[in-house]
């Protein structure tokens, strides 16, 4: 491995509906639209030259056509994140597999190309939902990024790799060697015993510029950083009327008036590409 300190960004594509934080909401068509953030995104990336990689939702596929084909024209690579965002335990391996050929033909369709990559929805891939590494490995797929490697109330798992790794269904955290599905956890910074998040997400939001971008130059001096966001993130939307409880809509929201200009940054500070160029240039099989 020739490690050059390119790092790993993308984009989950779903729509604020998806996260915990509005699950079971009543839609309010003005928090529906994602093209407005998405291309501010797109523009961003297009004006510092950066290819970055889109886990593309089926149900978003299927309802904006446009822009998933606008994305791949770009140059970006288009993955999958399954159709309905239902983490992996709450589905049976065939209604998985469903979503899956589902999914890739949607993509397949706009883009002409095929789907390499796989995130599951709210890091939801544990020792429990193994089986989804076969289904994945049967339909071709190259790489996933679904492992949140520490433990918190809702998602990730104990001990995992900190770097990319081989995984295999017999035990999805130690690597395979026979394997030929490479998993990406996301990255965590540490400091002594403890894990911190800060690649991306809410976390990502919460941290102010300077010690994230600290935590993320640790990182970096050991691994690939695998960074992520979401449309959803920059939707500058505090004045519209939401009947969600303040705490939730205060962690939904925290921060996203400035978060581009953070993203921005970001990118002037470190080299990131997508998930299909990194493998291309620094893993060879
Ligand atoms: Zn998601």
């Amino acid at each position: 491995l020739t490690y050059n300190k390119t790092h790993i960004f993308s984009v989950d594509l779903e729509s604020l509906y998806t996260t915990s934080y509005y699950n079971g909401c009543k839609k309010n068509i003005e928090l529906c639209n994602i093209k407005k953030p998405t291309y501010d995104l797109l523009n961003l990336f297009e004006c510092k030259e950066i290819k970055v990689t889109f886990f593309v939702l089926g149900r978003i596929a299927e309802e904006e056509p446009f822009l998933i084909k606008e994305i791949s024209r770009r140059g970006h690579e288009v993955a999958s994140h399954g159709y309905s965002h239902k983490p992996l335990n709450s589905l049976t391996p065939r209604e998985f597999e469903q979503e899956i050929i589902k999914t890739n033909n949607l993509i397949q369709e706009i883009t002409g190309l095929k789907v390499k990559g796989f995130r599951a929805p709210f890091f939801s891939l544990n020792n429990d939902s193994a089986w989804a590494i076969d289904i994945l490995k049967n339909h071709g797929f190259l790489y996933d990024a679904s492992i949140f490697p520490m433990k918190t109330p809702r998602y990730g798992i104990y001990n995992s790799q900190d770097n990319f790794y081989k995984i295999s269904s017999k035990d999805i955290s130690v690597n395979c060697n026979e394997s030929s599905l490479l998993e990406f956890p996301h990255s965590l910074f540490k400091f002594g015993n403890f894990k911190i998040p800060c690649a991306g997400g809410i976390y990502s939001r919460f941290i102010p510029y300077m010690p994230l971008k600290h935590m993320l130059k640790n990182i970096e001096k050991e691994r690939v950083i695998n960074f992520y966001t979401h449309p959803w993130e920059f939707e500058n939307i505090h004045n519209i009327k939401t009947k969600l409880p303040a705490y939730k809509k205060f962690l939904a929201h925290y921060n996203s008036k400035n978060h581009l200009k953070k993203i921005e940054k970001l990118v002037a500070d470190f080299t990131f590409t997508s998930f299909e160029k990194f493998i291309d240039e620094n893993i060879f099989f």
